[in-house]
């Protein structure tokens, strides 16, 4: 049997669904055993040797915290001998604290796997350049469409391609919001909603401004351009209280405009034959225009933290080489 281990940051709606879905993996026992070995949420940490899953998941069901250990000591996370490095965190404002963890990480040996976009979104260039420095991996699946498969696509299954233009609802909460909004309910009442499910941060504001699309567009056409782009190089638009249409939604477009790679998100009325239009009120999608692979439309039905931890404990499996 194949082993790897794992840290990992942040415990809330994704970070909890990926300790699941890894346990649940682990009772399968059917090629790869992941072995935890440090996690921390926001007031605690804990590391050790092979730390018991069920037990971490009970402690922060009841008690809303991993350990009783006061402390969150990467450093000390970081002793226990490790391979992977999963962070489920909060975006931080300018990516700094993502930057510095990711570096920290790559020069212990360390490849990351990331939902959390902000380091990216704002430091790319650096957090590559490091990946780079130290031979090691970053994967971030889930950072872009939660669940839905992008990353892999774009790696594994259109490779003769070059893509040429990119168009997709990539966000949940804000297109869940106008939707409602669409059928008369008010912004408030909507977003308590979305935080309930899990769907919006606990902090949704990211979301209502649209900066967490903006984040999305930066590491899209970062990824699909070769640029090294940061937030302020794309456009993007939030919600506000007003009645939206009920074709509304935001649209997340990643293009060349002679030469110049384009990133952008907004607010557009979509026709009836757009595959886009038709995707479920909680599910996400994209549509990519290839050059040797035709156009290649990806949704899912129903997205959110548990297709998105999905996402994460995918890439710890593709990173793990597993059998
Ligand atoms: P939550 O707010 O539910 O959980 C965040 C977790 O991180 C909490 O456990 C929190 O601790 C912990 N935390 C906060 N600060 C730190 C820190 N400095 N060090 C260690 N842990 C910390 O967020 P989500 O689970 O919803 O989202 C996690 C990440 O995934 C975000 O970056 C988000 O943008 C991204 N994402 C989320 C999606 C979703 O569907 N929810 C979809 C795609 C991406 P505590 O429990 O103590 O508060």
């Amino acid at each position: 049997m194949k082993e790897i281990k794992v840290i990992l940051m942040g415990v809330g709606n994704v970070g909890l669904n990926v300790l699941r879905i890894l346990q649940t993996n682990n009772e399968r026992n059917d090629g790869l055993s992941v072995r935890l070995v440090g996690v921390s949420d926001s007031h605690s940490s804990v590391s050790g040797k092979n730390l018991n899953i069920q037990d971490i998941i009970r402690n922060k069901e009841l008690n809303g915290r991993v350990s009783n250990n006061a402390e969150i000591d990467v450093a000390e996370l970081l002793k226990e001998r490790a391979d992977i490095l999963v962070d489920c965190t909060p975006a931080s404002r300018d990516g700094s604290r993502e930057a510095d963890l990711y570096k920290i990480a790559f020069q212990n040996g360390l490849d990351v796997v990331t939902a959390n976009k902000s380091g990216l979104a704002n430091r790319w260039k650096d957090i590559m350049d490091s990946a780079k420095n130290y031979s090691r991996k970053i994967r971030y699946e889930a950072t872009v469409a939660g669940g839905v498969p992008l990353f892999s696509v774009l790696d594994y299954s259109i490779i003769p391609s070059r893509v040429i233009r990119f168009r997709g609802i990539v966000s949940s909460t804000i297109n869940y919001v106008i939707r409602n909004m669409a059928s008369g309910a008010k912004l408030d009442q909507v977003v308590d909603e979305a935080i309930r499910k899990g769907i919006a941060e606990r902090n949704p504001q990211d979301d209502l401004k649209g900066l967490d699309a903006g984040r999305k567009s930066v590491i899209l056409v970062n990824r699909l351009f070769g640029t090294t782009y940061t937030l302020k190089d794309v456009r993007y638009e939030g919600v506000e209280e007003r009645r939206y249409g009920e074709n509304d939604r935001l649209i997340t477009e990643i293009y060349e405009d002679n030469g110049k790679p384009i990133a952008i998100s907004r607010i557009a009325s979509l026709s009836e034959d757009d595959f886009l239009r038709h995707i479920d009120i909680d599910g996400l999608g994209y549509q990519i225009l290839t050059d040797n692979n035709g156009t290649v439309n990806v949704s899912d039905v129903s997205d959110g933290p548990y297709e998105t931890a999905g996402a994460v404990v995918n890439d710890i499996f593709i990173l793990s080489n597993r059998p």
